[in-house]
């Protein structure tokens, strides 16, 4: 991938990753991140974070090995797994030098038009004062990314509203098979393909864990909505070491989806 032209990035990780399958919030990665994207940002990049692990954070506070059914009970969850959440971030940012801010959106205030434009001047603005936005749903009011999608649909509609260059989804596995590598030996790494080709969505099938809602479908549908403001997206593994710095550095690592006239 030609990043020559990549700019402004958003980074979405997913409950599993950040809370390494459940056990808590893993500090280790979110430093390794941390100062990644401290290398970004001096080199001109700008960052935005989309995080999920609230939920996951929440049940883990509250000593709940099972997710529950109760939307309620996960929306709970989510509001005292938050507070853990940033305060994370905040401290692993803060070694590197770098300040992070909260946001908390849902896809109804993006689709309303006085809160899009307010949430794109407040995300514009705090990337021109070095910040890196940490965004996740506010679960407190909305159910979508909880019953489908842990923040993909979120991250690819936040791509669409401060035009993303790339939108990078970090996930626990390697990127998008040809087949569920959980379950099928001869599945297959796709290194590229183009944003948005119905195929992707046969081979992308359900699948999540305990500790999220998201799998394969909906980071290739966030793919598709990424693209119309023209972003490229790339699903990695956030546990491959010094991905976005190494992705940025125009290293091939799990899949691009691009648009149609890019490779
Ligand atoms: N916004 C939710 C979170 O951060 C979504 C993830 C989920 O449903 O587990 O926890």
């Amino acid at each position: 991938m030609n990043t020559k032209h990549t700019k402004r990035i958003v980074v979405k990780v997913g409950s599993s990753l950040v809370t390494n399958n459940g056990e808590g919030l893993d500090h280790a990665a979110i430093g390794m991140w941390a100062e990644q994207m401290a290398t970004l940002l001096k080199s001109g990049h700008e960052v935005l974070m989309v995080s999920s692990g609230a939920i996951a954070e929440g049940m883990q506070r509250l000593g709940w090995t099972k997710r529950p059914q109760e939307i309620h009970q996960l929306q709970a969850a989510a509001a005292i797994g938050q507070m853990g959440l940033v305060q994370v971030y905040e401290s692993c940012f803060a070694r590197f030098n770098l300040r992070s801010a909260q946001i908390l959106l849902t896809n109804a205030d993006l689709a309303n038009a006085e809160r899009n434009a307010n949430a794109k001047a407040t995300l514009e603005t705090l990337l021109k004062l070095g910040v890196v936005p940490i965004i996740n749903e506010n679960d407190t009011v909305v159910t979508d990314e909880i019953k489908f999608g842990d923040n993909d649909t979120l991250a690819a509609l936040v791509s669409n509203l401060i035009e993303a260059d790339l939108l990078v989804i970090l996930t626990d596995q390697g990127g998008l098979y040809t087949a569920d590598p959980r379950h099928d030996d001869g599945a297959c790494l796709l290194s590229h393909a183009i944003a948005g080709d119905p195929t992707l969505e046969k081979m992308a099938g359900g699948a999540a864990s305990e500790f999220s809602k998201g799998g394969m479908l909906t980071k290739v549908l966030a793919a598709k909505i990424a693209v119309q403001t023209g972003a490229s997206t790339i699903i990695a593994s956030g546990r491959e070491p010094d991905v976005l710095t190494r992705l940025l550095a125009g290293e091939k690592i799990g899949t691009y989806l691009s648009p149609a006239n890019k490779n």
